[in-house]
């Protein structure tokens, strides 16, 4: 007799190897069958993806979904873990959407988002790429690789003028690494206040306030900003009826400056009991500090306590709080205006020497320890001298712009949100730095109209666009201004190694890739590709 799956059946898998998106992907086998039945089965051979899972693990899986070629499985037992199985630090891991893959052990990870990066370049950009042996050892990475992550392709079809491929940037420490946070405030089943994270695809918020990616201090801030809420009556906000006040509340740190601003997202223009609010969050970390460093300002930096990336960081304090008026009934976190209720309206950071101001709405990138690690790649595969003209398009507030207008004669950014280009010029006044203009608009179409009309040429121009990549015309565009180097810094793989190909079409070869894990614990990697133009 044959027998295809069902929904809700349970069946038992080995999990062989681990999918981009980081479902873990076993087999149907005919002992898989629970009910005894060793029969053939129709649905022998068929691919089961089972979120949470890791290679190796040997488990009980739910059927959640079927499709006619695949379906899709819960765990409902570990039997035997699999080797890179670690028990999470945050109890919430399989519950709260944020993270993919916390129950991965953090080389396991690295290995994933290097092969992932490694295949889609050699899948889709037909990119040459040496084998695992020329690889570092300096990013975390241990052991050998298992069989089931050898890449395509073999040596054979690896040529000579292969590009040089570096071994993932990973960080020392993973956790505790994100600047920004925003928590959703609700009721657990007992009717208790929390803050926390959606639940992964529902509106059902989770505990989440010792969530380990975000900064330690948001727990005390949250606890400070329940109990006044508790204390005073102050209603949180009910989706399904649009009543209430509290929202979210957001918390952003200058990881090099310590400042914190703290953002109340409200469904309403004035808060009862403000005055309260901000006497009891000014004080919340101000007590946690000890004694010895109980002198140190809001503005000193480099006297600060032991980090938690592996770095020192500066002491952090509340230096502003902000009511952010969101009345609309979206899922969109902040509305637009924001009301200081005490302190300063944004915070500093600094990303290497450049100083930057952050508002709330500003995009600002959550993790600083690896943006530096990220900049200093571009920067290094820019090659600068200081008389080189650059292009930065995608070039958001002007991070990698200011960044490359130290070592160059010039630098154009390009941006399509008018806010970012306003913040770009007002970091440049900031740090002095009078070598760059930033033009606004999309890439697409300044591009191609400043080289029709002004002629423009770069030496070097650098690209960071969104996860859809660059326009085809962009990419001819580039090619027509003919700069020797192009720097590609791409949050997906994929999209990369299409437009590699393109460039490759046009006389642009790969030399090195980088890639960076900027979101440890999610499946998502950055990576940095220089590309060169082929001598003719
Ligand atoms: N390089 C910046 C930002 C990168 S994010 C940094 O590191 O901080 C990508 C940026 O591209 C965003 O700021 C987004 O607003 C911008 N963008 C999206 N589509 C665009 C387009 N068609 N033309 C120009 N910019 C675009």
């Amino acid at each position: 007799m044959n027998i295809a799956m069902e929904k809700n059946e349970i069946i038992t898998l080995t999990i062989e190897d681990i999918s981009d998106e980081g479902l873990g992907i076993g087999h149907v086998q005919a002992e898989g069958c629970l009910s005894g039945d060793t029969a053939a089965r129709a649905d022998e051979g068929m691919a089961v993806f089972v979120k949470d899972s890791m290679v190796g693990d040997r488990l009980r899986v739910r059927i959640v979904k079927t499709k006619k070629t695949y379906s899709f499985g819960r765990i409902e037992e570990i039997i035997s873990p699999g080797p890179d199985r670690v028990l999470p630090l945050c109890p919430a891991a399989r519950s709260c959407g944020g993270c993919q893959i916390q129950e991965m052990s953090y080389p396991a990870q690295l290995r994933l988002k290097e092969n992932k990066v490694r295949n889609n370049l050699r899948r889709i950009g037909g990119i040459s790429l040496p084998d695992e042996e020329c690889r570092g050892s300096d990013s975390g990475q241990q052991g050998d690789k298992p069989e089931y992550l050898t890449p395509y392709g073999s040596s054979e079809d690896t040529a000579k003028e292969a590009a040089v491929f570096c071994p993932i940037i990973g960080m020392d420490r993973p956790y505790h690494y994100r600047n920004k946070a925003e928590y959703p405030v609700g009721r657990d089943k007992s009717g208790r206040l929390i803050a926390g994270f959606y639940a992964g695809r529902t509106h059902t918020v989770v505990d989440g306030r010792n969530c380990v990616i975000g900064i330690e201090e948001n727990q005390p801030i949250l606890d400070t900003v329940l109990a006044w809420m508790d204390r005073f009556h102050v209603p949180e906000y009910q989706e399904e009826t649009g009543k209430g006040l509290i929202r979210n509340i957001m918390i952003r740190c200058g990881f090099a400056t310590g400042q914190i601003m703290v953002v109340i997202v409200v469904n309403a223009d004035r808060l009862p009991h403000e005055k309260e609010l901000v006497q009891t969050l000014q004080n919340t970390l101000a007590q946690s500090i000890s004694p010895d460093e109980g002198n140190v300002g809001a503005s000193s930096e480099n006297t600060g306590h032991t980090g938690h990336t592996g770095r020192i960081w500066p002491v952090r304090r509340v230096t502003g709080i902000i009511l952010n008026t969101n009345k609309a009934r979206t899922n969109v976190i902040l509305g637009r205006k924001n009301r200081t209720l005490w302190g300063s309206d944004s915070i500093e950071d600094r990303i290497g020497d450049v100083r930057y101001h952050i508002s709330p709405l500003s995009f600002y990138q959550v993790n600083p320890a690896q943006t530096s690690r990220l900049y200093e790649t571009a920067l290094s595969f820019a090659d600068l001298t200081g008389k080189e003209t650059v292009w930065d398009l995608y070039c958001g507030i002007g991070t990698i712009s200011l960044f490359l207008a130290e070592k160059a004669r010039m630098v154009y950014g390009v941006e399509v949100v008018p806010d970012a280009i306003a913040n770009a010029v007002e970091n440049a006044k900031l740090n002095h730095i009078d070598n760059v203009r930033f033009i606004c608009g999309k890439a697409e179409d300044v591009l191609p109209q400043e080289y029709k009309e002004h002629q423009i040429r770069a030496d070097v121009i650098v690209v960071d666009p969104p996860r859809k990549g660059l326009e085809a015309n962009v990419i001819d565009t580039i090619a027509s201004m003919n700069p020797h180097r192009v720097v590609y810094v791409s949050c997906n793989s994929a999209t990369l190694a299409r437009d590699l190909k393109l460039f490759a079409e046009k006389g642009y070869k790969t030399v090195k890739v980088q890639p960076v894990d900027m979101f440890p614990h999610s499946v998502h990697v950055e990576t940095v590709v220089l590309m060169s133009r082929v001598q003719k």
